[in-house]
């Protein structure tokens, strides 16, 4: 029985239920508080007709799930072409059609194809195989030996994406074991380097391998994923675009001198650069709407959250309260880093901070600078953007489409109380280079995260709930499966 329909037939059967864990599976969030309604009640038949023997599945994507975390691709340096082989490994002995492609010393991308009939054209599952690199002394396990613990599965890159990889992996797995008879091509692709721009991943894989890419239509990937954030609801968000990456430097000058004397006024970098970064963060700007938000809050409004976005100050309000809300209606600015001064006794030259900017779509990057410049109003503060940047917006995909409707009513189906958004990602993903191809790629893990679940995204004591990998495995095949067949 699939896990799923499990969890529901569990629910029907118990008048209390209890949500003391965060909520593991957001079913039972959902069903033990009212009766079922029709289509709910749908969910206590399989819904397909596979013979799958699901609980093998789950203890299979574990055991896979467990030997990718252990395998430590902390980027930088990344050295990911180990855990290329270690999941081409599970393809090569199906007889999955698999390549390695080598992008740096070290590091491989794993490009793997079940074709269909060529009828369609092809779905790509999507993934990342690096992870940021963590601060071992902040956990409570060691981050690359993952550790089993009332049901969570901790170490680094299992949300990250490590679990969402196996998911795909598990998805692909299954089409070829069950002999589905595909119309498009299901390609899985895991790359390197996500996490510091993709230059060796799928930047690189899109500007030296385009024929890759050829006949693909669609793409899965990260980006989004499913939240109880709004209400008791679960709201899945689809990404369909992301913000842009726009990193700043701001450099202050002044006049060195002894640490002794009282600088003159102006004189003093580190003053003025405080002053600037002042400036920066009591700025109040706008909120933007785009096509994207747009569409996010009036599918919000019409479901019946998102009470604070009925009208303009409201909304203006909320982002002022909600710097998750603010990310989604305001170009946003961080201070991350800050350098000056080499002695106590010294006042220095110079003083640098470093912006995380990120851009709403439809901004133009010169247009930010000048505005950035404006609100320092101060000439010894120079503002530029650090190198390596995209220098084109990411582009959308379209919320219009196939598979964004079938990925819906995959959910829905599953998830009877679910309200599926587009959206945009607030962080960057390798979606871009997708998009920038004319690929309408998605960003979800079909997964209602926890709170804490949540916190790990490159945070301490990242973890994933067995719960939440097993209906994962179960959502993102079934949503490969009314994709491709
Ligand atoms: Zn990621």
């Amino acid at each position: 029985m699939p896990f799923i329909t499990h969890v529901y037939n569990m629910l029907h059967t118990r008048s209390h239920t209890s949500f003391a864990d965060g909520g593991r599976l957001v079913g039972r969030v959902i069903l033990g508080r009212r009766p079922p309604t029709a289509s709910e009640s749908r969910m206590q038949t399989p819904r397909t007709a596979d013979s799958i023997d699901w609980t093998a599945v789950h203890r299979e994507a574990l055991d896979i799930l467990r030997g990718f975390l252990s395998i430590d691709t902390s980027n930088p340096p990344g050295r990911e072409a180990a855990a290329a082989r270690y999941l081409g490994a599970f393809l090569e002995s199906e007889g999955v059609e698999t390549r390695y492609i080598e992008t740096a010393p070290q590091r491989e991308i794993l490009y793997a194809r079940l074709a269909g009939d060529g009828s369609r054209r092809g779905l790509m599952l999507a993934n990342h195989l690096d992870v940021v690199p963590p601060e071992p002394r902040y956990w409570s396990t060691r981050p690359f030996e993952p550790v089993e613990q009332e049901g969570r599965l901790y170490g680094r890159g299992a949300l990250d994406m490590k679990g969402f990889a196996v998911m795909q992996l598990i998805a692909l797995l299954l089409a070829r074991r069950q002999g589905l008879p595909l119309k498009r091509d299901i390609v899985f692709c895991a790359v390197p380097d996500e996490e510091a721009l993709g230059r060796y991943g799928m930047r690189w894989l899109c500007e030296q391998h385009p024929e890759l890419l050829e006949g693909i239509e669609y793409a899965l990937n990260e980006g989004g994923s499913g939240s109880l954030e709004f209400g008791e609801r679960p709201v899945f968000q689809v990404a369909v675009n992301e913000k842009w990456v726009c990193w700043m430097r701001i450099t202050a000058r002044g006049i060195p001198g002894h640490g002794g004397i009282p600088s003159a006024p102006g004189h003093n970098p580190i003053v003025r650069l405080a002053r600037a970064i002042d400036r920066l963060v009591t700025w109040e700007r706008p909120v933007i709407m785009t096509p994207e938000t747009q569409a996010w809050l009036d599918r919000l409004i019409a479901e019946g959250f998102a009470w604070w976005g009925t009208t303009e100050a409201r909304l203006a309000h909320a982002v002022g309260v909600s710097g998750g809300v603010a990310a989604i209606f305001t170009n946003t600015l961080n201070v991350t880093m800050a350098q000056s001064g080499v002695k106590a006794n010294v006042v220095p030259g110079r003083a640098i901070a470093t912006l995380d900017c990120r851009l709403l779509p439809g901004q133009s990057r010169d247009a930010w600078r000048d505005e950035v410049i404006a609100r320092i109003d101060d000439p010894d503060v120079r503002v530029e953007f650090l190198d390596g940047l995209d220098t084109e917006a990411p582009r959308a995909a379209s919320m219009d489409t196939d598979f964004f409707r079938t990925i819906e009513a995959a959910l829905t189906d599953a998830i009877p109380d679910a309200v599926v958004v587009p959206s945009i990602t607030v962080g960057g993903t390798d979606n871009r280079f997708l998009r920038a191809r004319g690929i309408h790629a998605y960003g979800l893990m079909p997964v209602v995260l926890s709170n804490p679940e949540r916190i790990g995204f490159h945070g301490n004591d990242e973890h994933i709930t067995l719960d939440h990998l097993n209906s994962g495995c179960e959502l993102t095949y079934d949503i490969v499966k009314r994709m491709c067949t």
